[in-house]
């Protein structure tokens, strides 16, 4: 999933002008034993891969195991589902499109749309053909 230089959000997370790098990875593997330094070896080598760089002189900070917190998509995932469920009954969310933050604010912008255009109110084009 998502990796990010947390520092480019709030530079107080690393003070001394160096980067801090989260990522998060889907998986269903036991913890490994050791705690969180037991998985160092493969989120070092995983990184080294996704930033096609070395990773060994990178510190090592921690791993955390969220259980089933982050959203999965398994196939067939329905990548538009309806946002209008009766006339008068809107949902959104990232459960109505894909897993993500943009999924979650692209269906409330498809439930807004259907909302304005069950009210008679005009859609500009260009809004319509984002909520399609
Ligand atoms: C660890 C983790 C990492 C992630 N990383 C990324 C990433 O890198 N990039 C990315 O795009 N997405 C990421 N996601 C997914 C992203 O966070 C979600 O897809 C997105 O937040 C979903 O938004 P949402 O508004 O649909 O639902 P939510 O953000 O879950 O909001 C639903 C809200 O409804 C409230 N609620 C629930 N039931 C009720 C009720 N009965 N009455 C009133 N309120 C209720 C909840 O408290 C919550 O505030 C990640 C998720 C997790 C957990």
């Amino acid at each position: 999933m998502g990796d990010v230089d947390v520092v480019a959000v709030d530079p107080s997370y690393a003070a001394d002008g160096r980067a801090l790098i989260a990522t998060t990875v889907l998986g269903r593997r036991a913890f490994v034993a050791g705690g969180p330094a037991g998985d160092e070896p493969v989120v070092r080598r995983r990184l080294s891969e996704l930033y096609g760089t070395s990773t060994a002189a990178w510190e090592f900070l921690t791993v955390r195991h969220v259980p089933d917190a982050v959203v999965t998509m398994p196939p067939p995932h329905h990548f538009r589902r309806s946002v209008r469920l009766l006339a008068g009954l809107y949902v959104c969310g990232d459960y109505r499109d894909t897993g993500t933050i943009e999924g979650a604010l692209l269906s409330g912008r498809r439930a807004a749309t259907a909302v304005l255009k069950d009210l008679g109110v005009r859609v500009e084009p260009d809004v319509a053909e984002v909520a399609a």
